[in-house]
């Protein structure tokens, strides 16, 4: 493995062209692939071989940029989705079927609260959901002998609370289950959560990956250090055989490092098929190019707009991991050093009315449901992404009705605050 800074993995990670060959990664948008002989194909149905043979499981093109991701985030193997939906979904449903449990934190995203409440528990999935801050014992106490995974989000969108890697790790592993982290807002350029115990890390490339708005898409990775074999009664997926590929059994054909993203992808893209199209990967590598250029400057933007907004008498209240007396400040500052997200949380003193009127009259940051863009973008989570929520879960998800979630662009700060500042004053005219 190439000791490379993370900056020159997001510029040259996952490809190295021959001699001749294209330097930019090439689009090989091809649903299929040519064999001599039906037996050299029958090779890869049994996964006896590696090759491609139908894009619905594997592109040459997705393979090249979940390679670069695998390398950023520091793991084994990794694997493109449609969507962060698809990879949160995929990330869990390997690994848990009907009858099982898993513990999540409460404060994720609004959509994956709802694929995890809603849709997954009428597959027989169940989910507690447990406050991010509560106590390691309020922790144990969730997990059931059927509890199969720990979920959390490194940064949740958009309560902005900080997962506390150790004890959300330590409590999975004493329990002898993975911890899965949604690693969407911070990115491996301010986060590496494999590096503080977590062992399956999935994200939204739609967000800061892409960067730019154009493709919706997902990712999962594994850290390949979760030892399923020590538990081959509570993930027989892994650990016995699987007959629809004549007996392969995953974790001895593929070990540890390659198991977990090998299932899921012969099992669920062969099955579901929510795969990334090889022109959206080639699109979220653009992205991936300027990753960490970005991201410095997302966070520089989003803690000058936190530090103007905190000093403003009409703002009630400002989130934001970065700022100096934020309650998960100490927590960034131990799990992301370096800078945490470009997205701020706040409230305005006139409550939900003060916010409609706030937003409506900003000239740069447009109302939007999307997040981690180059362009400001702002949401109101409680009208939007969040409405399918009772008030009791919007306060458990950190997601109180007034709150405005701001996504700071690539834009100059200062005209960023001047915008705001102009909004705050249309507010009682
Ligand atoms: C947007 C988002 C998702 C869902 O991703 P899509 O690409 O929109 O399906 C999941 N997790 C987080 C943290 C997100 O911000």
């Amino acid at each position: 493995m190439k000791n490379w800074k993370k900056d020159t993995v997001c510029v040259q990670g996952g490809y190295t062209p021959a001699n001749g060959e294209p330097r930019q990664v090439p689009i090989i948008q091809s649903t299929t692939f040519k064999y001599a002989t039906s037996d050299a194909m029958g090779k890869l149905f049994d996964l006896e071989a590696s090759g491609y043979f139908y894009s619905r499981l594997q592109n040459p093109t997705c393979d090249t940029v979940a390679a670069k991701i695998c390398e950023l985030e520091g793991g084994t193997a990794a694997m493109l989705t449609s969507s962060g939906q698809a990879a949160s979904f995929y990330a869990i449903f390997n690994i848990a079927s009907c009858g099982d449990h898993i513990v999540s934190s409460s404060t994720i995203y609004g959509g994956t609260f709802n694929l995890f409440a809603v849709t997954m528990k009428r597959m027989g999935i169940e989910f507690t959901f447990v406050p991010p801050d509560c106590t390691r014992e309020e922790l144990d106490a969730a997990f059931r002998p059927n509890t199969k995974a720990v979920f959390g989000e490194t940064i949740a969108n958009p309560a902005l609370t900080v997962l506390d890697f150790d004890k959300f790790s330590e409590a999975a592993h004493s329990h002898g289950v993975p911890l899965i982290v949604d690693n969407t807002f911070a990115t491996p350029v301010n986060c590496r959560p494999f590096e503080w115990g977590a062992d399956i890390v999935t994200h939204s490339t739609t967000k800061y990956m892409d960067g730019h708005g154009a493709a919706v898409g997902g990712c999962i990775v594994d850290s390949g250090k979760f030892d399923w074999t020590k538990y081959p009664e509570k993930y027989p997926g892994l650990c016995t055989p699987d007959e629809s590929y004549h007996g392969v059994t995953y974790t001895e054909r593929f070990g540890p490092g390659g198991a977990y993203i090998t299932k899921a992808t012969v099992q669920l893209m062969r099955d579901f098929g929510a795969v990334q199209s090889p022109q959206s990967a080639f699109i979220l590598n653009l992205g991936l190019e300027s990753l960490h250029v970005r991201m410095a400057r997302h966070c520089e933007n989003a803690l000058a707009v936190a530090k103007a907004l905190s000093g403003d008498g009409r703002i009630s209240r400002v989130v934001y991991p970065g700022l100096i007396g934020d309650k998960y400040y100490d927590l960034a500052q131990k799990y992301m050093p370096d800078g945490t997200t470009g997205v701020v949380s706040f409230t305005l003193k006139g409550g939900r009315a003060a916010a409609e009127t706030f937003m409506k009259n900003l000239k740069i940051a447009a109302i939007e449901t999307h997040v981690a863009d180059a362009r400001t973008c702002c949401l109101h989570p409680a009208s939007s992404t969040h409405r399918q929520m009772t008030d009791e879960e919007l306060a458990a998800a950190g997601v109180p009705s007034d709150l405005v979630r701001f996504s700071c662009g690539l834009e100059s700060a200062d005209d960023l605050i001047a915008d705001i500042k102009q909004a705050l004053d249309c507010i009682g005219k």
